[in-house]
């Protein structure tokens, strides 16, 4: 073989030819096959959602899953690699909701029907892979797209369901109502772990007012209540203080009302911060406000309503330390209101329009500001003031989420606290502090887990319900499609809703009607180490010598996502933690500090820069910084090149040998000889 001077040639040439060369020769395929299964070293690829777009943080962990697999292939393990996806959850509808032109969840069923709609989301599922497969591959990542594991697989789901069931039967799972953050404009419940994880909040000015409500009783006194949710006040049914605040009867204009003495001259002013002319008649304990009762604002609610209670979480720091409560908006208020036998009125619809009342048929959002202002127009308020605050938004549609009491199916995460925190402790983190810390808090805190979402595209709820003549519930939880076919006669293809939820069939003379919710996808992630195998019903030896993992890896977010989720469901299940070791990797940031943003163009698309500046030196970059470590980097395109400058020293070499090859005329034999026996010098040999 002679060498040509000058026959160097660019990264972005012979990387590509690499990869081919590697598909040709399957030498990936090989390098499982060849290692014993007896010598596993198991990885769980944690799915992204098929309709997301690979991002530089899907390549620094795939770079790292790559270094890791080939690195135990190296020692002589078996080490399978297998890509997954998650394609079901809200993502993929809104995904799908964008490209049919759907703006509210009302539109599905009338404008085309569910059946309809669950066809295009699969076929969605279906279109988008190919450009994760191209930047993957370019990436050099070896693993297995083709078999790759889906969410939304008949025999994947089915594994979900027999989860579903075991978890009910052990009492982990039930039913229940809770105030939930929701989105009216998808219909739907968000788990508050969506909401902290996409850090959802934005600063919004809002009306806030001040409402008289008044106390019953001769003296002609009222209570003073402060909101900066004018739209909850139709739900009033209760008002709550403190007992050992104390608070002040002002007279003002005629009126007499109490706020809290603290509060008084923050509350007592116009809008350009002038006090008002009051005067203070006299002050009392809160402890001897509660009690009385009060005329109800607009409907009224029955006996045990319209009583004023104490709260311990009422203060004088905010409003007038007086609270009005609806219990069915609010976490607080629904406790307090369940505990004083209070009763929980609901008025707003799924889609968030009034189902009673003055503002019937109109949109929470919409009248928030009518409302606040006609109450002082009738004279029932004492003002409206805007306020600048956090208030949390829908990551998919940007819409307001409200807090409301919803009948959720939930899994029981308190009875099984100290399990996921004893088999957390039994997992190595890098970084530790980030077992011990974050992930330890973040278990301590939960709440139960609310499983159910009132949605169309993901793994149906296996529970079928009905009411027998005396009222009281029969409840049928399947776990598995035969256990289904045995009350329903019935195999299907496919077990997405709707036709799951049309299915109707007698139990001991009862109708029973599924309950027409969805699973959360998190369960759906959180089950990959067993529904991916189609386990029990396939694999079960498979399963059983590949969990736990030796290893998982993703980037910080997903303590709150794929490893709490991970953690709760096989916890549940099985007793034990689904990890042996794990890395969390920190964020890459744009060179400016800043997220990376398409709206802000802040940063070169993952492909170019490997294009530009080779993959080697990209993937350097990625295990070379602190984000393998769990800290951010501000990724610049220089800090690439720099990379890229320092390879291409190796090529360096390679240029001033073949020009001095092809003067000399030195051919290569074809074999090549340890050189070592020969040399004698320390240098030579180093
Ligand atoms: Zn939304």
């Amino acid at each position: 073989m002679k060498f040509k001077s000058g026959s160097r040639r660019r990264a972005l040439e012979y990387e590509k030819d690499w990869v081919q060369r590697w598909k040709a020769d399957k030498t990936f395929e090989r390098s499982v096959e060849q290692r014993p299964a007896s010598k596993p070293w198991v990885f769980y690829d944690g799915p992204p959602f098929l309709t997301g777009t690979p991002h530089h943080g899907h390549l620094l962990v795939s770079t790292v899953k790559d270094v890791m697999g080939r690195f135990h292939t190296m020692k002589g393990q078996r080490v399978e690699r297998r890509w997954g996806w998650d394609c079901h959850g809200l993502p993929a509808e809104v995904y799908v909701e964008k490209a049919l032109g759907i703006t509210s969840k009302k539109e599905i069923g009338t404008k085309i029907s569910i059946s309809d709609y669950v066809k295009e989301c699969r076929a969605a599922m279906v279109k988008t892979g190919t450009e994760w497969e191209d930047t993957i591959e370019r990436l050099g990542r070896w693993v297995e797209f083709k078999g790759a594991y889906k969410t939304m697989d008949k025999e994947y789901m089915e594994s979900i369901w027999w989860a579903f069931k075991q978890l009910y039967e052990k009492g982990k799972i039930y039913e229940g109502e809770k105030i939930l953050i929701y989105c009216t404009k998808d219909a739907t419940p968000i788990s508050k772990s969506e909401v902290a994880m996409e850090n959802s909040y934005q600063m919004d000015t809002d009306p806030s007012v001040f409402v008289y409500f008044e106390l019953e009783g001769d003296q002609d006194e009222s209570v003073l209540a402060w909101t900066t949710t004018p739209w909850t006040l139709p739900a009033n049914v209760a008002i709550a203080v403190h007992n050992d605040l104390e608070y002040s009867l002002i007279s003002y204009e005629g009126k007499k009302f109490y706020v809290a003495s603290e509060a008084v001259s923050r509350v007592m002013q116009d809008e350009k911060h002038q006090p008002l002319g009051y005067e203070v008649l006299k002050r009392v304990k809160g402890s001897e406000l509660v009690g009385r009762r009060y005329h109800p604002l607009f409907e009224n609610r029955g006996p045990q309503a319209h009583r004023v209670l104490h709260a311990d979480f009422v203060m004088a720091e905010d409003g007038t330390g007086i609270v009005h409560e609806a219990p069915a908006y609010g976490e607080d208020d629904y406790e307090l209101c369940k505990r004083e036998s209070v009763p929980v009125v609901s008025l707003v619809d799924a889609d968030g329009n009034y189902t009673e009342g003055r503002w019937q048929g109109e949109n929470i959002w919409e009248v928030n500001k009518l409302i606040a202002k006609t109450l002082v127009e009738e004279g029932k308020a004492l003002k409206v003031e805007y306020v600048q605050h956090e208030y949390p938004h829908c990551h998919r549609c940007g819409g307001k989420l409200m807090y409301r009491a919803h009948p959720s199916w939930f899994m029981d995460i308190q009875g099984q606290k100290e399990e996921m925190l004893a088999a957390n402790r039994t997992t190595h983190w890098t970084p530790d502090v980030l077992r011990t810390g974050r992930f330890n808090n973040i278990i301590e805190q939960a709440p139960d887990w609310n499983l159910s979402r009132d949605r169309y595209w993901a793994t149906p709820i296996p529970v079928w319900k009905g009411e027998r003549t005396d009222g009281t519930e029969v409840v049928k939880v399947f776990g598995s499609y035969a256990e289904f076919a045995e009350s329903t006669g019935k195999m299907l293809d496919d077990y997405h809703l709707p036709e799951v939820m049309n299915l109707t069939f007698e139990l001991d003379g009862v109708t029973m009607r599924h309950i027409g919710k969805v699973l959360d996808c998190w369960f759906e992630s959180g089950s990959m180490p067993f529904a991916q195998f189609h386990y029990p019903f396939e694999n079960k030896e498979k399963f059983e010598s590949s969990f736990p993992a030796d290893f998982i890896i993703e980037a910080i977010d997903q303590t709150r996502g794929w490893f709490y989720s991970l953690m709760a469901v096989n916890v549940g299940l099985f007793g034990k933690a689904p990890w042996k070791n794990l890395i969390c990797t920190g964020f890459i940031n744009a060179a400016d500090g800043k997220k990376m943003s398409k709206k802000l163009k802040n940063y070169t698309p993952p492909m170019e820069l490997m294009d530009k500046y080779s993959t080697d030196s990209f993937r350097f970059l990625m295990l070379s910084g602190p984000l393998t470590n769990g800290e951010n980097f501000a990724l610049a395109d220089k800090d690439v090149g720099e990379v890229a400058r320092k390879l291409s020293m190796i090529w360096n070499m390679y240029d001033f040998f073949t020009m001095y090859a092809e003067v000399d005329g030195w051919e290569f034999s074809g074999t090549l000889q340890d050189p070592m026996p020969d040399l004698s010098t320390p240098l030579d040999i180093w």
